[in-house]
């Protein structure tokens, strides 16, 4: 059944791997959340397994994503920080009751509360987001290189001159459609 629906994108950065649950914004999107199901799939996949989700917690899911990505963005850039987005990512960080937890072998987890609910998920990702913007996080904030996608990404290079925000899709598609336009190129020269 949920073969029909967009895979998701790993990442090591909780706050950019939300936001690249929506890829392409610059060209055609590709929503990884369409339903409330498949945003449980991705919260399960990054350590924040919820019970349920209602339509209106998957909007407000998405209304922090973009709430996220806006901020980055404006971040990266160096602009002023949008006011409303900036009141989204406070208000999902202040309405979670999330708590960290240390496992026994070292470890990391976080304990949702008593009913998991997404909210308590959200609070998590709005303060990885958070701390990201405020420039916590070892690295720089950048935003890929390739037209279509321009998400942003934390830049952990030795040179930080990386330039898309997944080798494995825009790095490789940026390089194929050079590729092509080379051999196109040479082709037409050749004539
Ligand atoms: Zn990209």
């Amino acid at each position: 059944m949920q073969a029909e629906f967009p895979d998701f994108r790993p990442g090591n950065v909780l706050a950019t791997a939300f936001t690249g649950t929506l890829s392409e914004r610059q060209g055609t999107p590709v929503e990884r959340i369409p339903t409330p199901h498949r945003l449980i799939d991705w919260l399960e996949a990054n350590g924040l397994a919820v019970d349920s989700c209602s339509t209106a917690q998957l909007e407000l899911a998405r209304e922090l994503r973009e709430s996220v990505h806006v901020a980055a963005t404006a971040a990266a850039l160096g602009d002023t920080l949008p006011a409303a987005a900036v009141r989204v990512l406070n208000d999902c960080s202040a309405q979670g009751r999330a708590a960290a937890y240390l496992t026994p072998e070292g470890e990391r987890q976080w304990r949702l509360g008593p009913a998991s609910r997404v909210e308590d998920a959200l609070s998590v990702i709005a303060a990885d987001a958070i701390s990201m913007i405020a420039g916590e996080r070892d690295g720089r904030l950048a935003l890929c290189a390739s037209p279509t996608c321009q998400a942003v990404f934390v830049d952990t290079s030795q040179s930080r001159t990386r330039k898309w925000c997944d080798m494995n899709t825009c790095g490789n598609r940026q390089k194929k459609a050079r590729f092509k336009a080379s051999r196109s190129f040479q082709r037409e020269s050749a004539d």
